[in-house]
């Protein structure tokens, strides 16, 4: 049956613009984690004016649109709804320009630009963008959703970093701050509208980033604490005496190293017995080790803390290249292959951690008990995956299980700790109920205000945030 959007996009866009044939379209219809739909087409424009050029023909035929980049985010906003009328616009061809100012420490960027791409071409300038994580996401799709990764703690997350940007609205208008100034301080900073707002207010096509000097050293430990209480101190302590240089602090929990030292027998077991969390702990530098040796430093810092500490740090072990962040990053995959998963996104000021974590474990223990609490996380920046496994045989209704167990913990984290039910991936049909629940009225009414003037026509995304 013909379908006069879809040759329309085609005149448009050429052949290579857009997909149609239900087996290609299968990747763009399946998020990382959650969200499953399908799409009347995927359109792939390459420029910015082919952007625009989609979206008008998508406002003239009444076809909603969800925009994608690399799909690697983790609450079903980047895939569409099961209605099969919406429109996958999908920027992976919008991916040519990176012009890198080396003086300025400055680059323009496509939209669609993936960040392993960027990197590549920002290596041989000694530069890079700081804004690091185990997924390799594009520009446009970082911005959307605000990227913090694992080095937030010493870079801040991609909203820090960015310094203009191209947007294209609803209706195709298009509305540009290319601005690479690091001060610039006329007006209103309109990127920011569109910086978390997962792309409901308009296409992100370039953007203006500030790039980081690629640091000539890392030294990395793992410090084996008995409790939640000893990580914080050792934050803390870690922040006074070597916080210039410290680049990450990430947390394990037993549970969490255990399921990846079953499911990734390559990987060596760092501790004969696990203790109750592992924090990993980095530092970098710009000044080559001849000058600063840090992993002494981190040797030496670290062992006066385990002495100090007495009881609370159980070992300190020094690294040889990358082995605990590989244990780090294959924490997700591995949890995943144990049992049914929930992940849980939550972040609480970083001194309540301990408390908030052991809530949810008493919570656990006392009402769920076949659910096996396995939290990991950035608890340098406050934030904790609170994973929870369970195998499908001990649970008879898991919608409702998942229902119950996110209502009790993101109202403990919310309510009880002041914290945040998404700390870094955002907001998505995996967790709009809670966007509804403890999102503010007023800004959900200034929502309704930039969404009508951007969007008037309500066409973006599966996202509501007014
Ligand atoms: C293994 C793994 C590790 C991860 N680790 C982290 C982490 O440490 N920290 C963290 O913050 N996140 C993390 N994430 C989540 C994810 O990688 C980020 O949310 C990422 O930035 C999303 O970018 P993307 O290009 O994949 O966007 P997509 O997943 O394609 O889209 C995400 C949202 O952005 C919108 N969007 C995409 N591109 C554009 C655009 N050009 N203009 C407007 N809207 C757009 C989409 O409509 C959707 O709402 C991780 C994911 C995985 C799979």
């Amino acid at each position: 049956m013909s379908d006069r959007l879809v040759e329309a996009l085609t005149q448009a866009l050429g052949d290579r613009g857009v997909i149609t044939d239900a087996a290609d379209r299968v990747r763009y219809e399946e998020g990382w984690r959650y969200g499953r739909g399908t799409a009347r087409c995927v359109a792939r424009p390459a420029s910015s004016d082919e952007v625009a050029a989609t979206l008008r023909l998508c406002r003239e035929h009444a076809a909603r649109v969800v925009v994608q980049g690399a799909n690697t985010g983790l609450v079903a906003a980047s895939t569409p709804d099961q209605s099969g009328a919406m429109v996958v616009v999908s920027l992976e061809r919008l991916n040519k320009t990176i012009d890198v100012d080396v003086e300025a420490r400055t680059a323009l960027v496509d939209g669609g630009v993936l960040l392993s791409q960027l990197n590549e071409a920002l290596a041989p300038h000694g530069l890079w963008f700081p804004v690091d994580l185990g997924a390799d996401p594009q520009i446009g799709g970082m911005v959307a959703t605000n990227t913090g990764g694992t080095r937030l703690l010493k870079y801040g997350d991609v909203r820090h970093n960015l310094l203009g940007a191209e947007i294209v609205l609803g209706d195709g208008r298009v509305v540009s701050q290319l601005n690479r100034l690091r001060k610039n301080n006329t007006g209103l900073d309109m990127k920011q509208l569109f910086v978390g707002t997962t792309g409901v207010f308009g296409v992100v096509t370039r953007a203006v980033l500030q790039l980081a000097p690629k640091p000539a050293q890392r030294a990395t430990a793992l410090v084996g604490c008995r409790d939640g209480a000893a990580v914080v101190a050792l934050l803390s302590a870690v922040e006074k005496d070597l916080g210039d240089v410290l680049s990450a602090f990430e947390v394990m929990s037993s549970n969490a190293l255990d399921a990846v030292l079953r499911h990734q027998p390559n990987l060596r077991r760092p501790f004969a017995e696990l203790p109750a969390y592992s924090a990993l702990v980095e530092l970098s530098s710009t000044l080559p080790a001849a000058s600063l040796a840090l992993s002494d430093v981190l040797e030496e810092r670290l062992g006066a803390h385990l002495e100090a500490a007495e009881d609370a740090i159980v070992d300190v072990l020094i690294a040889d290249g990358d082995e605990f962040w590989q244990l780090r990053h294959h924490i997700s995959e591995s949890l995943r292959s144990d049992g049914r998963m929930l992940a849980f996104d939550v972040s609480v000021p970083r001194s309540q951690l301990p408390v908030f974590t052991d809530q949810v474990a008493a919570l656990l223990a006392a009402e769920f008990p076949f659910v096996r609490l396995c939290d990991y996380g950035h608890w340098g920046d406050g934030g904790t995956h609170l994973n929870l496994v369970w195998q499908a045989a001990d649970v008879s209704d898991e919608a409702a299980l998942k229902a119950t167990l996110q209502d009790r913990i993101y109202e403990l984290a919310v309510v009880g700790h002041g914290g945040s039910y998404s700390a870094e991936h955002g907001v998505g049909p995996h967790n709009q109920r809670f966007y509804d629940r403890y999102a503010d009225g007023e800004v959900k009414a200034l929502c309704r205000v930039i969404g009508a003037h951007c969007d008037p026509a309500g066409m973006l995304g599966t996202v509501r945030l007014g």
